[in-house]
């Protein structure tokens, strides 16, 4: 805890989000369960799609699995044994009982265990946007950072032994990319370990051996990104080591925000095997990966770190279209629906003086507004303002668009106008 000591122009996710109204929370339903805004669906459904495309990239496939599970499933996993303060009680249906997840890997497990496998069709990659459930006290709880429905990029790779160093040194790989993507520093990666203490399931050699195969990989990775390893005695997940990429928000708290975890111990607990090439069976082995983190912790981190100002492509509203008076709404709505269908996110805000106009959307942080009055209108321009660099300039339509579109599926960081 830092609190004593705030950066100066550090501004809490929650203090940001009056201005941006990224998330709004109600009593009727609960600490802990964010209801997303337009503004924050559109953060969200940008994030979504990058976790796909790097998922895809890497070969993974895409899958669904349900939110709710027997309890007889966790007990299974170890998760009852190590989580039961962090579950939901059980749900009494009948004869079956139902609980819902604390995390998607016993599902993904299953999925791999619905049909034989063979050594030839390893690795085999599952991904899924999926949502596990933490009861959280609602006095931890807190804007996104601590909440009760976390939404997680999640894959499960499912390999050989022989191919361990591989898709390890994948995942980091992604993992570092999609976060230098978002703009996000990653302040060092971090090889959590487990301590002397109970609770850790699996055999010594089995620690040691993944231990080693995750410092085999971060060595390879980490120099190359000019990170730097640091070991956490006590912080690895229960069946496993990971690697996690800390970040420092602007309080100077720390959050892992991406991982990679090696896991002999679900494999054995499901009996997940693969037919060799002599035919026998052996032992699959499991990675948990995520690249982009949980929908709710990147978007507290992204509006800290960028304090409201996010990249271009991920902001919220990327142009706010502006008509001085009433004849020029036919202009703006021609400019709003030509930069829409290209799959730009526009508004026209019509109520109030400019000024005022002007002062709101530079409050929600829109990345960019425009003006259009009777010459811009004449000419089939706009006077386009992006406020953080200070640029003013009238731009033809045609070229506004362009430029923008170019600039969201870049997922750039160059702002729209460098040059
Ligand atoms: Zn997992």
């Amino acid at each position: 805890m830092s609190l004593d000591n705030p950066e100066p122009d550090g501004l809490d996710h929650r203090d940001l989000n009056r201005d941006l109204q990224v998330f709004a929370t109600n009593p009727l339903i609960g600490s802990g369960l964010p209801l997303w805004l337009p503004a924050g669906a559109a953060i969200r459904d940008e994030l979504q799609r990058l976790a796909k495309d790097i998922a895809r990239a890497d070969g993974c496939v895409d899958v669904h699995s349900p939110v709710l599970a027997k309890p007889e499933l966790f007990e299974r996993s170890g998760h009852l044994a190590k989580f039961a303060d962090d579950m939901f009680p059980v749900m009494d249906v009948g004869e079956d009982g139902l609980v819902l997840r604390p995390a998607n890997c016993p599902h993904h497990a299953l999925i791999y265990a619905s049909t034989q496998r063979s050594y030839r069709e390893l690795p085999l990659r599952l991904n899924e946007l999926a949502p596990m459930f933490r009861a959280e006290r609602s006095g931890v709880l807190s804007g996104l950072s601590r909440v009760r429905q976390i939404n997680l990029d999640d894959t499960h790779v499912f390999c050989r032994p022989d191919q361990v160093a591989e898709e390890v040194a994948r995942a980091l790989h992604s993992a570092i990319r999609a976060q230098l993507t978002l703009g996000l520093r990653i302040d060092y990666v971090r090889l959590s370990v487990r301590d002397d203490g109970p609770g850790w399931l699996g055999a010594a050699e089995q620690w040691a051996a993944a231990e080693e195969a995750l410092r085999g990989a971060a060595d390879e990775v980490l120099p190359q990104e000019g990170l730097a390893l640091e070991v956490g005695v006590g912080e690895a997940a229960f069946y496993g080591p990971k690697l996690d990429l800390q970040v420092r928000d602007g309080r100077g708290h720390e959050e892992s925000i991406a991982t990679v975890q090696l896991d002999f111990t679900l494999p054995e607990r499901f009996d997940l095997a693969y037919a060799d090439t002599d035919g026998s069976q052996r032992r699959v082995v499991m990675i948990h990966r995520g690249t982009v983190g949980s929908m709710e912790r990147v978007v507290a981190a992204l509006l800290e770190h960028h304090q409201g100002r996010l990249p271009f492509w991920l902001a919220p509203v990327h142009l706010a279209v502006l008509p001085l008076g009433p004849d020029q709404d036919g202009a703006a709505r021609d400019l709003a629906d030509r930069a829409r269908a290209t799959g730009l996110r526009v508004r026209i805000d019509h109520e109030g003086t400019l000024g005022s106009r002007i002062r709101t959307s530079r409050k929600r942080r829109d990345a960019l507004f425009g003006v259009i009055g009777p010459d811009e209108q004449s000419a089939g321009a706009v006077q386009v303002n992006d406020v953080v660099r200070g640029v003013q300039r009238q731009v033809g339509v045609d070229e506004l668009v362009v430029r923008m579109r170019e600039a969201h599926q870049s997922r750039s960081a160059v702002p729209v106008w460098s040059g």
